[in-house]
């Protein structure tokens, strides 16, 4: 029986929703599940991760693991997939997980497959999809070694309902600190607003806005809907975008319940960072703009006169 091992994915103390994702993935298959959960006061986790389904616990909870540090998080993970003995070990994607797989994989001199969308099992064979070449197509990999650790693509797999696991809690030991890199503080963005990875709605604004002021219209409807705020490249290259905000091959990869892209063309590369989103919303001039080609649903106009329509409909619609 396969027996995969989940790292939690934890931010600000809480637990997120790609854990149970990654969860439900691992019992669909049949597999034995165990949750890897590394932190500092993260011991009050341990009935989310039993309800996100995960059937032991192994647990490393010290004030030396608050800030998050590659080296110690790996040795954590590998001394809990050792004494598991998981033969998939899963991260889902964010920027920790993909630091600390690579790793794990070499401490463990396992294969290590990043943005995978699937995983098959045939019989101790490990076979991984993942989207290659800017997603222009998808590779099915034949793993050659006994244990794969993996970064699992955002949205590629969905929480099941009703999945719960059983309580057996395992403390790990707590590693040295890593001298070579002392992390001293962790610096992240204070403006407040909502991240885009964590986003259920993101709404992302191109080149045909303009302006600051059509960047500005394209917000207020994002704050409208409490939604995170993202661009393409050339809004950030036009200066009217932080880089954080941009979706992208070479920006962040957001999955969310809704994407709509507002005067955004659909290149290649900004279709690599949002086409895994469940339902995605287009507004452009173009009726030929390749954005359609992903688009579930498509309004072809100025979105200077669209995006005020689509605010007022939606305040009638709350109220
Ligand atoms: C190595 C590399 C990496 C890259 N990485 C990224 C990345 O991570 N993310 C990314 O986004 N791009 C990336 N790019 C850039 C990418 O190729 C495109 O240039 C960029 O995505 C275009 O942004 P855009 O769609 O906003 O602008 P454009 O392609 O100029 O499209 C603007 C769209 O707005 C429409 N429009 C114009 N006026 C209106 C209006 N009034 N109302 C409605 N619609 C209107 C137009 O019809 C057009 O479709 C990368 C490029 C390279 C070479």
């Amino acid at each position: 029986m396969a027996k995969v091992l989940v790292i939690a994915d934890i931010k600000q103390g809480m637990l997120k929703g790609g854990t149970a994702e990654l969860l439900s993935k691992a019992k669909a298959i049949g597999a034995e599940t165990a949750v890897a959960a590394i932190g500092s006061n993260i011991e009050s986790l341990t009935p989310d991760l039993v309800n996100a389904g995960s059937d032991t616990q192994y647990i490393a909870d010290d004030p030396g693991l608050e800030l998050f540090s590659a080296g110690p998080y790996a040795s954590c993970v590998v001394d809990a997939a050792k004494q598991f003995g998981a033969n998939l070990i899963w991260f889902a994607f964010s920027e920790n997980g993909k630091a600390v797989a690579p790793r794990v994989a070499a401490q463990l001199d396992a294969a290590c497959a990043t943005e995978i969308t699937d995983v098959i099992l045939e019989g101790d064979q490990i076979e991984v999809i993942r989207p290659a070449i800017t997603n222009k197509v998808m590779q099915r990999v034949k793993i050659n070694t006994e244990q794969l650790v993996a970064v699992v693509r955002a949205g590629a797999f969905e929480a099941a309902e009703g999945i719960t696991g059983t309580e057996n809690v395992v403390k790990l030991s707590i590693p040295a600190a890593d001298l070579k890199a002392v992390i001293k503080e962790i610096l992240t963005d204070a403006s407040g607003e909502i991240d885009l990875a964590d986003a259920d709605v993101v709404i992302s604004v191109g080149r045909g806005a303009k302006d600051q002021a059509g960047v500005d219209l394209v917000k207020e409807l994002a704050d409208d809907l409490s939604a995170g705020f993202g661009s393409s490249r050339a809004m950030v290259d036009g200066g009217f975008m932080a880089h954080n905000k941009q979706v992208g091959q070479t920006g962040k990869i957001v999955a969310p319940t809704l994407y709509m892209a507002i005067g955004i063309s659909g290149a290649i590369q900004h279709l690599a960072g949002m086409t895994g989103s469940k339902v995605i919303l287009a507004v452009n001039k173009d009726p030929e703009s390749p954005i359609f080609n992903v688009a579930d649903y498509g309004i072809v106009g100025d979105l200077f006169e669209v995006v005020p329509i689509l605010r007022e409909e939606i305040k009638k619609i709350r109220s």
